[in-house]
């Protein structure tokens, strides 16, 4: 019998590097909102994966970014919070491109905060480099942080490299048994994920109408006898007008809205969902840590 190993594991990244694509591939379900569209991801996650001899628990870090307002504030403090917290460390970065200043800026974090904490360094989207190409990047790379790292290339999209990266995280997790056992993980999910799908249709039909104004809260998420499920969910907006073009003429574009975010839903399920969506003004919601809070912005671990 090998010894089990359990931990955290954050996955921190520049926003479009393919952290939730990584996760969905890794869990072979959609539990990150996946978008071509940069910082989808606003909320740390938790992805967890069980297998015969490790659980890892992955924090789905929001992109770090230079912040502009409290919203901006939050995230960075959360993927702070994230790194120093957890077992060990997965920087995602983009093999198809030269480092950014952003991840300059990532990698100087990393430098500093939490040393102790293992680092696995991962260039995604290797299936779009030529391997030459690719080694020097890694090295471009592997380069930017003052600490030791293990670097790996992978493809969230094709699977390559995956297996020797999961071996790579659950090496570096302590001996420990599962935190979660497995009946737990699908509610836990079900709602959180729903709350994102939520979000990503919004974002994908509003385009930038309405950008990143909307908070998502699930009001009430219960199974039928027949095993459907009934969702009801209020969406929340800053101004009265912003409201309108949510709900849209004759209510044509909160349909749209619902209507793609059940769908998502259902496929991540495997059930059918009845969805019932609201919109609701919460004034200056982005700027009100108590608000910010209460819908969940925060590392949680329960
Ligand atoms: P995140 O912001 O870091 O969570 O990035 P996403 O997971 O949303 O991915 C951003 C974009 O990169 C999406 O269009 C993905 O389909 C794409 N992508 C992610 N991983 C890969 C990969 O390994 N190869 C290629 N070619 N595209 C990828
Ligand atoms: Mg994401």
């Amino acid at each position: 019998m090998t010894d089990f190993h359990c931990g955290f594991v954050a996955v921190i990244g520049r926003p479009n590097v393919g952290k939730s694509t990584l996760i969905n591939t890794l869990l072979g379900q959609k539990v990150a909102a996946v978008s071509p569209r940069p910082q989808t991801t606003r909320r740390s996650q938790l992805g967890i994966l069980t297998t015969d001899s490790a659980q890892v628990i992955f924090v789905d870090t929001p992109g770090l970014h230079i912040p502009r307002h409290k919203l901006g504030k939050v995230l960075n403090q959360t993927a702070e919070e994230a790194l120093k917290e957890v077992d060990s460390i997965l920087w995602l970065v983009d093999a198809s491109t030269d480092p950014t200043d952003e991840d300059r800026m990532i990698a100087s974090l990393l430098s500093s905060l939490a040393v102790r904490t293992p680092l696995v360094l991962a260039l995604n989207k290797a299936d779009l480099v030529q391997a030459q190409a690719l080694e020097a990047r890694l090295r471009l790379y592997q380069a930017l942080v003052s600490r030791e790292v293990l670097a790996l290339c992978i493809s969230a999209t094709t699977g390559s490299g995956l297996d020797s990266l999961l071996s790579a995280l659950i090496e570096r997790l302590p001996v420990r048994p599962a935190e979660f056992p497995e009946e737990q993980i699908t509610d836990l999910y079900e709602r959180e994920i729903a709350a994102d799908l939520i979000r990503e249709a919004c974002l994908l039909h509003l385009r930038d109408e309405v950008p990143h104004c909307i908070a998502v809260r699930i009001d009430q998420f219960s199974e039928r006898e027949n095993g459907n499920a009934y969702i009801a969910a209020t969406l929340f907006v800053e101004r009265e007008s912003q409201k309108g073009i949510v709900i849209g003429q004759g209510g044509m574009m909160l349909k749209k809205i619902g209507s793609t975010a059940r769908q998502e839903i259902e496929a991540m399920s495997g059930r059918k969902v009845f969805l019932a969506l609201r919109v609701k003004v919460l004034e200056g919601w982005r700027n009100k840590e108590e608000l910010l809070k209460r819908f969940g912005y925060r590392l949680k671990r329960t």
